[in-house]
Parts: C-alpha cells; sequence; structure tokens
C-alpha cells in the first residue's frame, strides 16, 4: 500500500463567533493567534464562546446559529467587541468597565446586582486587578445567580505560586519618566516603594500586570470563593478553530453552586430543525484536523 502524504495540511474551521470558514496553517494556532478572518477571533476567543456555549446548553453551538434569548443573562468585564456586541445581540447582556460605563467594580460589586446574572465572562482581567485579588474572585462569585457560570481566563504558569508584582499596592501612580516608566507606591505605612520592572498588557503605558498566576492558586481561590465544578478546558475542538498548543493558561469554567435551568438552544432561521440535528451530530462528532473543511454537517445551517 502507498501513502500519499496529504497536499493541504491546513486545518479548517469555522468561526463559533462570526460564522466565517477559514483555513489556517497548524502552526499559526495558538492562544493569541489562529486569527478568523471574518472577525479577527484568536483561540482564546472562540475557547470563551465554547466555554459558555458549553454553560449554558451543554453542547458547543456557534453564535450565528442561535436565536435570540433574552431570558438569558449575562455580563462580561472589559469583553471583547468581536464578541460582546453578539452576545447583546443574543442574551440580555451587558459588557462593563472597571474605567468606563457601565462601570462595574469587580472587587466590590454593587449589592443590588448579586445573583443577577446567568454568567459572566472575564477573559484575562484578573491578573490586572489590583491586590488583593481574592476580592475580584468573590465579587465574581456574587453576580451570578446559584447555577450560574463563571467563564474565565488568565494567563497562568502550571508550576509554582503565584507572582504578585505589588502585594503592598495601596496609594500609587505610574508614570512615565523619559524612556521608562515607574510605579511609584505609598504603603498604608507611610513607606514609599518605586518599580522600575513593570510590564504592560496591550502596548507600553496601557494595561498593568498586577502578577502571574499559578494554575493551583486559580483553581483554589475559585474554590474559597465558594466555586464548584471547576473545569480546565484541556480539549481542542478543530471545528471551531480552537487547538491548544500548551497546557497552561487554558480558559476555565467554575459554577455558583444551585440548580441551573436545563436549556436547549433555541436555532435560527429556517433550518433551526435541521441545525439541532445538525449540532448534535457535530457535538459527537468533532471534525479531526484538516477532514472535512466543508461537510455536509455544517455547511447547511443557517447563516
Ligand atoms: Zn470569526
Amino acid at each position: 500500500m502507498v501513502w500519499f502524504a496529504s497536499a493541504n495540511p491546513s486545518v479548517a474551521f469555522r468561526c463559533n463567533i462570526c460564522g466565517t470558514r477559514n483555513r489556517l496553517m497548524p502552526g499559526l494556532i495558538s492562544r493569541e493567534a489562529g486569527e478568523c478572518a471574518g472577525c479577527g477571533s484568536t483561540v482564546r476567543m472562540r475557547s470563551v464562546i465554547r466555554c459558555l456555549s458549553l454553560a449554558l446548553y451543554g453542547r458547543s453551538v456557534r453564535l450565528t446559529d442561535l436565536a435570540v434569548d433574552r431570558s438569558i443573562r449575562g455580563a462580561g468585564l472589559s469583553d471583547w467587541d468581536g464578541y460582546a456586541a453578539r452576545l447583546a445581540s443574543l442574551f440580555t447582556y451587558a459588557n462593563t468597565f472597571h474605567h468606563a460605563e457601565p462601570r462595574l467594580d469587580i472587587t466590590d460589586p454593587p449589592a443590588n446586582s448579586f445573583g443577577t446574572v446567568d454568567f459572566l465572562i472575564s477573559s484575562d482581567v484578573f491578573e490586572h486587578v489590583a491586590p488583593p485579588v481574592e476580592r475580584a474572585f468573590t465579587g465574581a462569585f456574587n453576580l451570578l445567580k446559584p447555577g450560574g457560570t463563571l467563564v474565565f481566563t488568565v494567563p497562568y504558569g502550571k508550576d509554582g505560586e503565584t507572582i504578585e508584582h505589588f502585594p503592598s499596592l495601596n496609594d500609587f501612580e505610574v508614570l512615565e519618566f523619559g524612556p521608562d516608566w515607574y510605579l511609584i507606591n505609598r504603603r498604608t505605612d507611610g513607606e514609599y516603594e518605586v518599580f522600575d520592572d513593570i510590564v504592560f498588557h496591550g502596548g507600553v503605558g496601557q494595561t498593568l500586570e498586577m502578577r502571574v498566576f499559578c494554575q493551583t492558586d486559580v483553581v483554589s481561590q475559585l474554590q474559597r470563593s465558594g466555586f464548584e465544578k471547576i473545569v480546565i478546558h484541556r480539549e481542542n475542538d478543530p471545528a471551531v478553530g480552537i487547538i491548544h498548543r500548551q497546557d497552561w493558561s487554558l480558559p476555565i469554567t467554575a459554577v455558583k453552586p444551585g440548580r441551573p435551568p436545563v436549556r436547549k438552544p433555541r436555532y435560527r432561521g429556517k433550518w433551526r430543525a435541521a441545525g439541532s440535528f445538525i449540532a448534535q451530530r457535530r457535538d459527537t462528532a468533532a471534525a479531526p484536523i484538516g477532514a472535512r473543511p466543508h461537510g455536509p454537517l455544517t455547511s447547511r445551517v443557517a447563516v
């Protein structure tokens, strides 16, 4: 028998945010890459939406296949616009911000927001929250309804401990001085600290990195806040362009104790019935890498 090497080793997937069909070389797919040609989503963003779908419906459904369901309430913490707009069109969802309207300080959410959302998305935010970060985990827990799910990502390492860059942070300013940036902190005991090795995300002078998490600390913070069913999503889902190249910084879901409603996705368009059947097939038959680039299982779902 003669085996021929595949002439096209690219990964074919259909974005679970915008529905665009893509082909990418496997080497271009990583947590912060593998951009969708339609919406620019990365693996991390598609993972967030996949985790959300699993939380709501127990299966992976593309946002473009869903009908509007305002009974589902959710919130995001500085969510990426690419999925925030789509979530707002499907659910009763609000994206919130620390420094802009609509404001939400996750370390101190208002009491009237407690127990109000079925899902909360926090993607690469908690590494920027001022210490002690425990308050943010508690805030997330408090916002959720019983049975509600936190969809959570942060960069984290597999080993060691969480590294707090500014454990005594109190009254501080970040200052640009010549070519360099400094953080000056006045501790609660009145002493001053100056840090010159500060790290920004999103460009110099943008969002300050407060810590580098480790996995065990993330899980234990979630547990201490009261969450259960904490799942680290290591699984790939090539059909929607999710291939994890590393075993760290993977997306996590955590549930507030309580009984969540049993939901079935409401599909949109004339293919609603077919979409239900197709989605079930898709759940149980994830396409291997490079297989079924435009296969019949997904091609008839409404767009
Ligand atoms: Zn897309």
